[in-house]
């Protein structure tokens, strides 16, 4: 009973909330116009899955040409603050993204960067040395299955099995656990899981939903806009506790992907293509 009994209660949670989802376009002009008389509007985008299409490999993942211009647009346009929220590495982030102008919230929101100043999560800084011990190990220990892909995240450990035969699988399920387990009892590293891939982040208590939150009590502050309206879109198990957030102050919440997966959030688009769609609309 490790990591997966806890995954297993994260899900039975978002279940328990389920509420059908609403397709975003169909109810557009109502959203639209709340969005035109908020006094400033706050953008939160996940980035893969969201903004640009899942691949085999996340380093080959491209941001559209036409989805950067558009944000690029959007930075500039005084009614908005634009913000990415990612499991990525804050650095890899940016350089996928490349967009200047806007907020960058890296490892699951461990690192941001944005309004000039920089946020680090001081007991996810004093682990970088273990977790990075721990990728070696995790490298070591899976190196006989083909496809599968330990990634230093610095601050997180990704493990990636996308290119993994799926009769395969298992066995990344079982030597993973064997590693982390132990760990992951005592409290010394937390487990998380997302599209087929499993996650290790540092025992802090802080997600996309605590960063987001964050984010959106110091983007009012900071520019002095109590009454703006976040957004949040995301497509992935992690976004939850982002939607969750923007459910409490009155956002608007969008699931990227079929309207018939559980979440929590308000709204759903059917893919990135539809998320690139919607910021041409903004
Ligand atoms: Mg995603």
């Amino acid at each position: 009973m490790g990591w997966e009994h806890h995954f297993g209660t994260v899900w039975s949670g978002t279940l328990g909330a389920l509420d059908a989802m609403q397709y975003l376009f169909d109810v557009w002009n109502k959203v639209a116009h709340r969005l035109k008389s908020a006094e400033h509007v706050l953008l939160f985008f996940d980035f893969d899955g969201t903004l640009t299409p899942i691949v085999d490999r996340p380093e080959s993942t491209v941001l559209p040409a036409e989805t950067r211009k558009l944000l690029r647009t959007l930075a500039k346009n005084r009614h908005y603050t634009v913000g990415i929220v990612s499991g990525r590495a804050l650095a890899d982030l940016k350089d996928k993204v490349d967009v200047d102008g806007i907020i960058y919230a890296g490892n699951h929101g461990l690192e941001i960067e944005g309004f000039g100043s920089n946020f680090l999560e001081p007991v996810a800084e004093e682990m970088r040395p273990f977790l990075q011990m721990l990728g070696q190990a995790l490298s070591a220990t899976l190196r006989g299955i083909k496809g599968v892909f330990v990634e230093d995240k610095g601050l997180t450990i990704s493990v990636h099995y996308r290119s993994v035969d799926d009769t395969e699988e298992r066995k990344v399920r079982d030597a993973f656990a064997r590693v982390t387990d132990p760990l992951h009892v005592t409290g010394r590293i937390k487990v998380t899981q997302g599209k087929k891939v499993y996650e290790i982040r540092p025992p802090v208590d802080w997600d996309k939903g605590k960063a987001v939150a964050w984010l959106i009590a110091n983007c009012r502050q900071a520019r002095g806009k109590g009454g703006a309206v976040p957004l949040y879109l995301g497509d992935d198990l992690t976004d939850e506790d982002g939607f969750k957030v923007i459910e409490k102050t009155g956002g608007v919440s969008v699931f990227v992907g079929e309207g018939n997966f559980p979440s929590v959030a308000r709204y759903f688009l059917k893919s990135p293509e539809e998320v690139t769609e919607l910021l041409g609309m903004l």
